[in-house]
């Protein structure tokens, strides 16, 4: 089914339609282009008429993710900012004919690599370093907040995600989390775990989901605010 298009005013509004129960409105780099997912038998009228009150925050938003994208590429070079956890480090290259490695000393983030290693594979030990950050953060948080909500993960697949800081697919009861949560503060990721365990309960952002993540954690919304307002590719949610 070929989906609907709305035009607000110049912008151009994707319609897709999804068996879910409330409209999901989503800005996404790096364009700033604007999707709707709107359950299967709402009127478009109905959905333009929430895309217009939603006007101002979808042109706050495009202005965001494309200024964005104009932040300069990382080149992986000396006194380069990159943040750990929330806080910032400046980077330190150091050439030696050993073994790639990665400390962090006071407000370094110390890079060893062989003389004459590329950008891009700069960049893919960096990232083989946030992941792994990632991978020994998440089972405390998993084996803590599993006993709480009181469900089981069967996967936790930790991977770059260009438009999610995470997701959840309970059919296989496996999560997905974003690499780059390495990079905000800890309490973010907290955030993003119990999300994805409480879709375990309930798959849709309905008010049930809201309730059991005010139950589990009730500051949710401040870490929400965090991620949304770090530059980083991000979805938002609205219910
Ligand atoms: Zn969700």
């Amino acid at each position: 089914m070929k989906n609907d298009e709305i035009d607000l005013g110049g912008i151009p509004v994707e319609v897709v339609r999804k068996d879910i129960k409330n409209v999901h409105l989503s800005v996404y780099p790096p364009l700033g282009k604007v999707r709707i997912a709107a359950p299967l038998r709402m009127k478009l009228d109905t959905i333009r008429v929430f895309a217009i009150s939603k006007l101002a925050w979808i042109r706050q938003q495009q202005h965001k993710v494309t200024a964005q994208e104009r932040e300069a590429p990382r080149e992986y070079i000396e006194r380069e900012s990159h943040y750990v956890w929330g806080k910032r480090y400046l980077l330190k290259v150091v050439e030696k004919e050993a073994a790639s490695a990665i400390e962090l000393k006071h407000s370094h983030l110390l890079l060893q690599v062989r003389p004459g290693t590329t950008v891009t594979r700069r960049q893919e030990i960096i990232d083989e370093w946030y992941r792994n950050q990632l991978k020994a953060a998440v089972p405390p948080l998993l084996e803590n907040w599993q006993r709480v909500i009181g469900v089981k993960v069967n996967r936790v697949f930790i991977q770059r995600m260009k438009t999610k800081w995470g997701s959840c697919t309970p059919a296989t009861a496996s999560i997905r989390l974003n690499t780059d949560l390495a990079r905000k503060p800890r309490p973010c990721l907290e955030y993003i775990v119990v999300h994805e365990l409480v879709h375990l309960l309930e798959p849709t952002h309905n008010t049930r989901f809201t309730a059991l993540m005010d139950q589990f954690l009730p500051n949710w919304r401040i870490q929400r605010q965090t991620l949304n307002r770090l530059p980083v590719r991000h979805e938002n949610w609205l219910y």
